[in-house]
């Protein structure tokens, strides 16, 4: 009987195709973070406090300063593939870090989320979405800014769920991710506190808003993150080719590490992940360092949108250069320009 072992073929609904979207976008709670603070970011806050409780398992809460959504835009917000950040046409003209609507959903589908919102000239709003289900909006009362709150990470998902690390060790990766995105907006003051238990919470990183010149702020924002010693031990780069950009700072080689942990990559201010930077960065340093070292740095290259495709990947942690040959040229050599000067200066300074 045919009928009997034939396939059917079924559409399936939101709530399941989300779940599914989930497990692309949000691997752990620390990707739950990252996209939060990147809605954050994207809304203009100059203020963004995260909050986790477990490490995020049961709890974690991004409260920003930024433009708020008005509440007829709230349902808007949480459900699939809607976004205000582009129209459609230009997906190689991307400014923000959001664009493909997908996250809200998903956290959404996975999680029980709640947004309590306000929008200059609108009253405060908020909805919830749980397990993928969408309750009504319903006023709400908040200052201005956003309040995204997930409980329960993962609980409709119970096999995601048994991937979860330990509380620390999660933790530690929220840590890692906000501090990440803390060095590419020095700027916007950052706070990260873990509020498990009863208590009153413990801040575990704050960066308070630099001032000044952008160099400035983002060698303050750089020894807050990286630390003094990094900061005191970097050089300055500043260079650009084509129409690429590199900025940022790179430690002199007598800093140098035992693991290539402390290298740092932003692409028009995006955290990259990329083989791309560790080879250029060896490439650089080859004549300064024996090979079991090596050099820190965070570097900024920025571009026209148009020489990147950050469309590679749901997490958006590749990008892809229209010519890597020509950013790999770019770091190599603006790293051993400032290398072989500091060198000549070091000299000189010992001649004289
Ligand atoms: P994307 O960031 O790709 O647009 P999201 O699902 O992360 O998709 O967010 C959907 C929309 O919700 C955003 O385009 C934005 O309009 C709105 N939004 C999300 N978070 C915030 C926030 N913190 N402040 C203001 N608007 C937000
Ligand atoms: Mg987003």
């Amino acid at each position: 009987n045919i009928s009997e072992n034939q396939p059917v073929i079924r559409q399936l609904d939101d709530a399941a195709i989300n779940r599914i979207a989930a497990g692309e976008v949000v691997e752990r709670p620390a990707s739950a973070v990252k996209e939060l603070v990147e809605n954050a970011v994207d809304a203009g806050a100059r203020r963004i406090t995260v909050e986790y409780a477990d490490g995020g398992k049961t709890l974690i809460r991004v409260t920003d300063d930024g433009c708020g959504i008005a509440p007829d835009d709230l349902p808007l917000a949480l459900s699939r593939h809607a976004t205000s950040k582009i129209d459609g046409t230009d997906l190689l003209n991307i400014h923000t870090f959001g664009f493909r609507g997908e996250a809200l959903p998903s956290l959404g589908a996975v999680g029980r989320l709640t947004i309590t919102s306000r929008a200059a000239g609108q009253g405060g709003a908020e909805v919830t979405v749980s397990g993928g289900k969408m309750g009504a909006v319903k006023p709400a009362a908040l200052n201005s800014g956003t309040v995204v709150t997930l409980r329960d990470l993962f609980f409709a998902t119970p096999a995601r769920l048994k991937f979860m690390r330990t509380d620390r060790a999660e933790a530690q990766t929220i840590g890692d991710v906000v501090k990440r995105l803390a060095m590419a907006e020095p700027f916007v003051q950052i706070v990260l506190r873990d509020v498990s238990g009863d208590g009153a919470g413990r801040e575990v990183f704050r960066a308070d808003a630099e001032q000044g010149e952008l160099f400035d702020a983002l060698h303050g924002r750089l020894a807050r993150v990286l630390g003094r010693e990094f900061a005191d031990n970097s050089l300055r780069i500043d260079a650009e080719r084509e129409g690429l950009h590199l900025t940022g700072f790179a430690a002199l080689p007598t800093y140098s590490r035992g693991s290539a942990v402390a290298q740092y990559l932003f692409v028009n201010g995006r955290p990259v992940r990329d083989k791309l930077l560790t080879g250029a960065l060896r490439g650089a340093y080859f004549d300064f360092l024996s090979r079991d070292r090596h050099p820190a740095a965070a570097l900024f290259l920025d571009c026209d949108p148009t020489l990147v495709d950050v469309n590679v990947h749901p997490a958006k942690s590749e990008v892809r250069f229209r010519d890597p040959g020509l950013a790999r040229g770019l770091i190599v050599s603006a790293l051993r320009h400032a290398l072989a000067n500091a060198g000549h200066r070091a000299s000189t300074t010992v001649a004289g």
